[in-house]
């Protein structure tokens, strides 16, 4: 007699608290099962409340299941993720839906729901957002696929999610790999997020000369106003962590070398290949590189360098300035983000309410933030913008901001502190805001060396010029 509504499968730290998520909710009992048997009894041992429902093989977990059959696969991406799929898809019948909630490329994902599709099967790539907490007591979810396999995932998706203002952080994000996508879109932000805060950072550690634990009280005087945000809070904390076994700051004993999982890399390889510029989320992931290269570090550890460190004399005035130019980096940031978004889903013919994404990134996520509001609102006020940075609130923030931002990243030219986020930033700030660009001598240059041709601004049609270099 089937008895559970839902399944997990995959019972390691994220599967294991997404199971008891979900069991803690009205109306739901959880059938679970992992490849190691032991991992589901253990888990069944330490949390009795829950009333998990045991299944030893696929067969069990399909049998213990209400039709449609729903389970959230929740193992290690790649695959394994194809391994449990194709077990699924033995065991259940159409009309059913399997749900990977792992951290999926959206091409495998696009590529497995097509597959599966032909089973009658639904298929459908969830990103889940928030780490093992946030499985725990509510992710932002973003699950893609069928409209008709979201009539039954959806409600039990919105019991699970988190909660921002009353609103459960879930949506119909789009077809078949639109959830993967915009997962993966929110984690080439977050990249560009932390990387922008910890140039702040170390701006003012360096400029100013203040201590971690001074640049701490800073941070959380920002998490009171527009910077309000989940990053800017555990920056705080971590900055203001004492290393046990030194007395120093511990952000002083950590090596400064961050790595990386790659989702950051596969938000920029997909925007190349979209030809949607993501400078900023590309600098951040350019500069986890840099950091964990010592061997070039050590040799360029030699290179000369400016003759004199930045003297800030009204360092107030100077924080200030950074933290403007924070705002504004971010704004760019997300607006490049929101552009892969757009371009993503009319290559792939997605109907994805950016909205709606910004809406369900408020809570759960990691870069959950206050001004997620003011994106809602400027694409409810204009579905069709075109760069999220026009619309008139940022482009107010751009006003207020470009000055200082523009002092930053020159002083830290001149001094020598590298903030390459900040400066890719404002570079494509000053890019998109630019009447005309040198990108007409760049055509110039292909038409002379390559007769690639040019369009001109006075007729139709394409041209091209005998130069003097032509024989
Ligand atoms: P994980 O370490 O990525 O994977 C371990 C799980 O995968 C175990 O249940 C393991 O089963 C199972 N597994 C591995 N190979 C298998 C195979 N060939 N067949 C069947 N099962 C197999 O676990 P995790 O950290 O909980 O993450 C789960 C998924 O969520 C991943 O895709 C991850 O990228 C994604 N995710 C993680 C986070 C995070 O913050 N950690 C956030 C969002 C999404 P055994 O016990 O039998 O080995």
């Amino acid at each position: 007699m089937p008895t559970a509504n839902i399944a997990v499968v995959g019972l390691a730290v994220m599967g294991s608290n997404l199971a008891r998520n979900l069991a803690s909710r009205e109306g739901n009992t959880v059938a679970v099962y992992n490849r190691t048997t032991a991992k589901t009894d253990a888990l069944i041992e330490a949390h009795p409340e829950a009333e998990f429902v045991k299944a030893a093989t696929m067969q069990e977990l399909a049998d213990s299941l209400q039709t449609p059959r729903t389970a959230i696969i929740m193992v290690k991406a790649g695959r394994p993720t194809d391994a449990v799929i194709d077990e699924l898809v033995s065991v259940f019948e159409p009309g059913d839906i399997i749900v990977d909630g792992g951290n999926a490329l959206f091409t495998d994902t696009i590529a497995r729901e097509k597959k599966v599709r032909e089973t009658g099967i639904h298929f459908v790539g969830c990103g889940i957002s928030g780490g093992e907490e946030g499985a725990l007591n509510g992710p932002s979810l973003m699950p893609g696929g069928t409209v008709e396999s979201y009539e039954t995932l959806g409600p039990i998706l919105e019991k699970i999610a988190a909660v921002a203002e009353g609103e459960a952080c879930v949506t119909h994000v789009g077809a078949d790999g639109a959830g993967h996508f915009v997962k993966m879109i929110h984690n080439g932000i977050e990249y560009a997020d932390m990387q922008l805060i910890a140039e702040a950072y170390d701006l003012i550690r360096h400029a100013t000369g203040k201590s971690p634990a001074e640049i701490a009280d800073i941070f959380a005087e920002w998490n009171e106003g527009d910077l309000e945000s989940y990053l800017i809070e555990i920056t705080a904390e971590v900055l203001r962590q004492v290393d046990a076994k030194t007395g120093q700051p511990l952000v002083d004993v950590i090596l400064d070398a961050a790595g990386a999982k790659g989702t950051g890399a596969w938000t920029v390889q997909t925007a190349l290949d979209l030809g949607v510029p993501v400078s900023g989320i590309a600098e951040a992931v350019f500069a986890r590189s840099l950091s964990s290269k010592p061997a070039q570090r050590a040799a360029g550890a030699a290179l000369p360098g400016p003759s004199s460190p930045w003297s800030v004399q009204d360092a107030d005035a100077f924080v200030e300035d950074v933290r403007l130019a924070l705002y504004a980096s971010k704004v760019i940031a997300y607006s490049q983000g929101f552009d892969a978004i757009i371009q993503g889903a009319l290559d792939h013919d997605w109907a994805i309410d950016k909205g709606e994404v910004a809406k369900i990134w408020r809570g759960g996520c990691i870069i959950r933030a206050r001004f997620l509001n003011r994106i809602t609102e400027a694409y409810a006020a204009a579905p069709g913008l075109v760069a999220l940075v026009t619309a008139p609130f940022f482009a107010d923030v751009m006003a207020t901001a470009q000055d200082s931002w523009r002092r930053i990243v020159a002083g830290a030219a001149q001094s020598g502190i590298p903030i390459p986020a900040f400066a890719s930033s404002l570079a494509y700030y000053d890019g998109l805001r630019a009447p005309r660009l040198p990108a007409a001598l760049v055509q110039g240059q292909r038409d002379f060396f390559g007769a690639h041709t040019y369009k001109r601004i006075d007729a139709e049609g394409t041209f091209h010029t005998l130069w003097s270099g032509d024989r």
